[in-house]
């Protein structure tokens, strides 16, 4: 089993107790017992995202969900505003054109957050635009996006909301209900620390209306679908779902629920402030302005000198902490910190200490000690 400390923006360390959950015997999937797992994993998920909506469960991962966002509302010469800032924003941007729709980008260059008053004036530019999508927490540069800032904007407009919380749900603030979001989505290996293969969708009545009126491209990810099955009695799925899947999220959002919401969302709060703090003590630089930084994932510059496989593979194999590296054009420019999940002060002083004994041996001049001794005030003082 490798035990290597898994400090990557997704998938995350599960916990041994939801891994059990796992291994549970299969059920018949349309049958009371799976269908109370279902009814109760939607009802949390629900609840995390803040909405009095019904979420879907879709197996699939986060991607999944993307798609199904945009499928289910997209006619061929839709036009979809798309913000994009990173790897997932223009992810939202393909799926628009392989699905035969036009995607009008907002461009944002990668480190920075969008600006709610662009999207504001695309939107009087341009009245045909059916949907906006944003990524709130755009993992590939640690930017976090001001959802709700843009909701408010979006109130005053018929074009649909479209948020991805793939990175942020169960780690930042997200209030579907109230930032006016009509369809959001996310998945099961980041900030709820599940295994990875689940995705889940929700959608407000007005996202519904202009499902059940577009003449949508799926089959699959058709979401009438599994709104219609989720109203039988037992609730169901329209294909087998991944049941063991489904035993495990449904554990680990129990997790979520048992710690509240408002602790983990601090809690990953801090690790993000100890981890800013820790990377300025050492003498490194923050990817993005700390004002937009994600509380999920930061992202740092590499330093001169030093190259991506130097750092991250003496990170790997010599002391087994796994950071991710940089997306497309940010490749060997930056690194990222995944600090969402599970993760507390304990893994923090782990990687910290990992990226000290790193950086001294590959030449960079680091005071040893710094980094731990930036999360330990940033800790202590709020006795934790
Ligand atoms: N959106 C965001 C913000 C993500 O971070 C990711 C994955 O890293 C995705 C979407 C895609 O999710 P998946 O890889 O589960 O398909």
């Amino acid at each position: 089993m490798d035990e290597t400390l898994l400090m990557i923006p997704g998938p995350t360390r599960v916990t041994p107790r939801v891994l059990k959950a796992m291994s549970e015997n299969i059920v018949n999937h349309r049958s009371a017992i799976f269908g109370k797992f279902l009814t109760e994993t939607s009802e949390m998920l629900s609840n995390i995202f803040r909405t009095n909506n019904k979420s879907y469960i879709l197996t699939g991962s986060g991607t999944a969900a993307m798609e199904a966002a945009i499928v289910n509302i997209l006619e061929p010469g839709d036009r979809i505003l798309n913000v994009v800032g990173g790897k997932f924003g223009e992810r939202f941007s393909n799926i628009v054109e392989a699905f035969g729709g036009e995607s009008k980008r907002i461009e944002v260059e990668w480190g920075k957050a969008a600006n709610p008053d662009d999207i504001k004036e695309a939107l009087e530019e341009d009245e045909s635009i059916k949907a906006v999508t944003v990524v709130h927490n755009e993992t590939s540069t640690g930017v976090a996006n001001p959802i709700k800032e843009i909701g408010k904007i979006l109130d005053d407009y018929d074009a649909l909301y479209i948020v991805d919380t793939v990175s942020s749900l169960g780690g930042a603030e997200v209030d579907v209900d109230g930032y006016n979001i009509d369809i959001c989505v996310t998945g099961s290996q980041k900030c709820l620390a599940a295994p990875p293969g689940l995705a889940a969708i929700t959608l407000s009545d007005d996202a519904w209306d202009v499902v059940e009126n577009t003449d949508s491209r799926c089959y699959y990810l058709d979401l009438k679908k599994y709104r219609k099955t989720s109203s039988l009695e037992p609730p169901e799925t329209p294909y087998t779902p991944a049941v063991s899947l489904v035993y495990a999220l449904h554990e680990a959002l129990k997790v979520v629920e048992e710690e509240g919401l408002k602790n983990r969302i601090r809690r990953h709060e801090l690790a993000a402030e100890a981890t800013r703090n820790a990377i300025k003590a050492l003498g490194l630089e923050l990817f993005p302005d700390e004002r937009v930084s994600s509380t999920t994932v930061t992202a740092v510059k590499l330093p001169e000198g030093i190259t991506d496989a130097e750092l991250r593979g003496t990170m790997r194999n010599k002391y087994h902490v796994e950071l991710a590296g940089g997306q497309d054009h940010l490749k060997g420019k930056i690194f990222r910190i995944g600090h969402m999940g599970n993760i507390t002060h304990r893994e923090l002083i782990t990687t910290f200490s990992a990226l000290e004994m790193t950086l001294r041996e590959l030449g960079f001049d680091v005071e040893m000690g710094e980094g731990v001794a930036a999360i330990a005030d940033t800790y202590l003082p709020k006795n934790l």
